[in-house]
């Protein structure tokens, strides 16, 4: 039995978030903490812990954050202007949610690798 996190409690709904999309493999809400004006976290519903931790049943569920990744980027209109797609894996990685989730980040000149500089 896998354990519960604190991104499982927010797709069940037992902790309150501004959900934006949800399907039968994944769901996607705004970040609490945003680094760019769009700061959406796309995550397995499955809380797998970390990209470690997939196996190839997974695959579904991974392509399915790439899919979700680029209607966000449509609907918010930079498919061509751009964004930024990141997943932190482990300790070292700056992942601190144990739950695999992919960041979406847009809204202007995100700058150099990593996270936008806070604003
Ligand atoms: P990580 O560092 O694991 O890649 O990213 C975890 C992200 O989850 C952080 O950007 C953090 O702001 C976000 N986060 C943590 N707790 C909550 C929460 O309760 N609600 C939402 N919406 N985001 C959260």
């Amino acid at each position: 039995m896998t354990e519960e996190t604190i991104f499982s409690k927010i797709i069940n709904g037992t902790i309150p978030s501004t959900l934006i999309y949800h399907d039968d493999l994944v769901s996607a809400f705004a970040d609490i903490n945003p680094k760019a004006e769009h700061h959406i976290l796309i995550v397995t519903n499955k809380p797998i812990p970390s990209v470690s931790d997939v196996t190839a049943a997974d695959e579904p569920a991974l392509g399915r954050l790439f899919t979700v990744a680029a209607k966000l980027a449509r609907d918010f209109k930079v498919d061509q202007s751009g964004y930024r797609l990141i997943i932190n894996c482990g300790p070292d990685g700056g992942q601190e949610v144990p739950h695999i989730h992919m960041h979406f980040l847009a809204g202007g000149k995100l700058g150099g690798l990593g996270f936008p500089e806070k604003h």
